[in-house]
């Protein structure tokens, strides 16, 4: 008998595997079998949280710049309001500016710097539904490793909630830059915290020269310092 990981249900079918990283980010290789997540939840709302991941500007950006195909294997085209960018061969970036203004485009002597504004505000929303299409990957990547009992116990009910979107919350991402390329990965390690010794589990998401690093079961952020030494902001939502 099957439960799913994220609604509990027992009853919905079960036909699908799940990917844990979105497919268009172009890692295909963590998967959950069929029977872990129900086909509502995989596609309904993780479907809708996969597509917000992708498409967050940054990753976009990425995904363009490097050429990584969609499921439908096609290079997503970028378009923002000050630049957008094509890369349908792979081989050439075409880079158009919409308008004139010399700080958009800089050349250096390493090559070049580019500002752009992204198409959406780092609202509230925005980021809590950034941060559910991570928590997504998060419960996912501990169902893999440690299993669907460990996973299903109660102390991931609250997150189980947020990720569905039945439960409002607050919280924090740590958003930087990693200086190697590391395609698409997300590291996480346990600890236990100071007062009670609960154990967390403190997620690193890398894409490209992306780095957010995230908690789903802590909602205030005592990061802080660690997250000035790694030159990473921490944004509170
Ligand atoms: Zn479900």
């Amino acid at each position: 008998m099957s439960i799913c990981l994220f609604c509990k249900s027992e009853t919905n079918s079960f036909l699908s595997v799940e990917h844990i990283f979105p497919e268009s980010l172009g890692s295909k290789e963590k998967i959950l079998p069929k029977g872990v997540v129900c086909d509502e939840c995989n596609n309904g709302i993780l479907s809708v949280l996969d597509s917000e991941l992708v498409n967050f500007d940054v990753i976009l950006f990425l995904r363009t710049f490097y050429g990584i195909e969609t499921k439908k294997g096609s290079v997503p085209r970028a378009s923002f309001s000050t630049v957008s960018l094509e890369n349908p061969s792979k081989k050439h970036i075409n880079l158009v500016l919409k308008r004139n203004n010399k700080n958009d485009f800089i050349k250096t002597h390493e090559g070049f710097n580019l500002k752009f504004t992204g198409r959406k505000k780092m609202s509230n929303k925005n980021m809590k539904l950034l941060a559910r299409a991570l928590y997504k990957i998060g419960l996912e990547l501990l169902c893999l490793d440690h299993g669907i009992d460990f996973c299903l116990s109660s102390r991931f009910d609250e997150v189980r909630k947020i990720i569905l979107g039945k439960r409002d919350f607050h919280g924090y991402i740590c958003i930087g830059s990693n200086k190697t390329i590391d395609k698409v990965g997300v590291t996480y390690r346990f600890f236990k915290t100071g007062d009670g010794g609960k154990e967390l589990a403190l997620f690193e998401f890398n894409y490209m020269f992306l780095k957010i690093v995230f908690d789903m079961e802590q909602r205030e952020c005592r990061l802080e310092n660690g997250a000035k030494i790694l030159g990473l902001d921490v944004l509170r939502f």
